[in-house]
């Protein structure tokens, strides 16, 4: 049984790395506090019987060994770093579980057939780098040598100055990418929603992985006097826009039954002033989906949309795709496996896409990946305020620890 007691426990050690008087948490990608906790977190692995290795980007690994080492790797594991004034949640919940899983098969002396492996990711956030989830990316091979001189930090280190100070070398890059066979791979998480809140689901299943596609539109029509302008002799920038803004908002309710979410958050209007026309609008839409086809469907529809819009108002409009993002959908039957250990365990649970991007959508490349939800208050993460009850940290970790089982058992 996973234990409360020390996963309270280890929260609260970590809780005193990075913390703040804010009382939010500062453990910024390869920082001396990412470093300390990482130090800490290495402990506990060991502690749980496990052998330690550290790839080329700085990702900790530990392993157990299987009945047959030669067999394929079920894996676990999530990150530690946060973002400037964050939570001790977010990717925490993820480590701390699958080490405490890790912890319960020592103790029950259980043999595993498969080796079984817990992976901290280093880098997750962007928020020191601009990019996210950096150590999932090496370890799948899609970190390349050049960008780690090009990625940079606010002081002007790169990436590849970084690794150094850590004693890692830049040039082993290519080494990071894994190379043994991974047949699963379990992560669980911070909602950073409100559904399992709101629904009062203890626990969700993710189905996918959304990922999106951002655009940049850019409208021009002609900035006249307000007053001295007939309505049928305006190009009006703004009210063009206003359809699109309308018609993201119905695409995407269109297909809402495939989780597809559109916003547009950004609008700037030129001039700006009550007695002229605007004859410049600039639209910042953001549409996002764990289904590629319906994602591309609502984008299809808009470019549609753009060229009705032109003609009928006589406006010109410009499109810039800023992002193209493929999301990942999860395996059905990694769904279902983990559905029904929920229901087993008797934890009210409900099947969900994920909103927020996580390591787990990269090893999903490589193996049949699973992942858990677990609520986090109000909704709120990536901020002082994030926090998530003990209890349903245990269950997500008991859920984890069943599937490793199951899993990791002979076929
Ligand atoms: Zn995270």
């Amino acid at each position: 049984m996973a234990s409360s007691k020390r996963l309270e426990k280890n929260f609260q050690h970590l809780a005193g790395i990075g913390q703040e008087s804010s009382g939010g948490f500062t453990r910024l990608a390869f920082s001396d506090t990412d470093w300390e906790a990482r130090e800490f977190v290495i402990g506990l692995m060991k502690q749980a019987g496990l052998v330690i290795r550290v790839d080329a980007f700085g990702n900790v690994i530990g392993r157990r060994e299987g009945v047959n080492p030669a067999a394929s790797v079920i894996m676990t594991g999530s990150h530690i770093d946060s973002v400037p004034h964050g939570g001790n949640y977010d990717g925490v919940v993820g480590t701390l579980g699958a080490i405490e899983a890790l912890q319960c098969l020592e103790e029950a002396g259980e043999k595993n057939y498969h080796p079984i492996e817990v992976v901290v990711f280093m880098s997750e956030e962007s928020s020191r780098f601009g990019v996210a989830t950096l150590g999932s990316k090496a370890f799948c091979g899609k970190l390349s040598r050049e960008k780690l001189d090009e990625l940079k930090d606010k002081q002007g280190l790169s990436l590849a100055d970084v690794l150094r100070q850590r004693n890692l070398s830049p040039d082993n890059i290519a080494e990071a990418h894994y190379k043994g066979g991974i047949k699963s791979f379990l992560e669980i998480h911070i909602e950073q929603g409100k559904v399992l809140e709101t629904t009062q689901n203890q626990l969700g299943v993710v189905t996918g992985i959304a990922a999106p596609t951002r655009l940049r539109v850019m409208f021009t029509g002609q900035a006249d006097h307000s007053g001295a302008t007939p309505m049928n002799m305006r190009q009006d920038a703004l009210t063009a826009a206003a359809e699109i803004i309308l018609q993201v908002e119905a695409f995407a309710n269109e297909e809402a039954h495939n989780a597809v979410v559109g916003t547009t958050g950004i609008v700037k209007a030129e001039p700006g002033v009550m007695n002229v026309i605007p004859g410049k609008v600039e639209l910042g839409i953001d549409i996002r989906g764990i289904d590629a086809p319906s994602k591309q469907r609502v984008v299809d529809k808009l470019k549609a949309e753009f060229e009705a819009i032109k003609k009928k108002r006589g406006v010109g409009i410009e499109v810039v795709v800023l992002s193209d993002d493929t999301p990942v959908k999860l395996p059905d039957h990694m769904v279902e496996f983990l559905y029904d250990i929920c229901q087993q365990s008797s934890y009210k649970s409900i099947r969900m896409p994920s909103g927020a991007g996580h390591d787990a959508m990269h090893i999903a490349t490589l193996a049949d990946t699973g992942m858990v939800f677990i609520p986090c208050r109000d909704g709120i993460s990536h901020n002082p305020a994030e926090h998530a009850k003990i209890e349903d940290i245990t269950a997500a970790t008991e859920v984890l620890t069943k599937a490793i089982q199951k899993l990791a058992a002979k076929e």
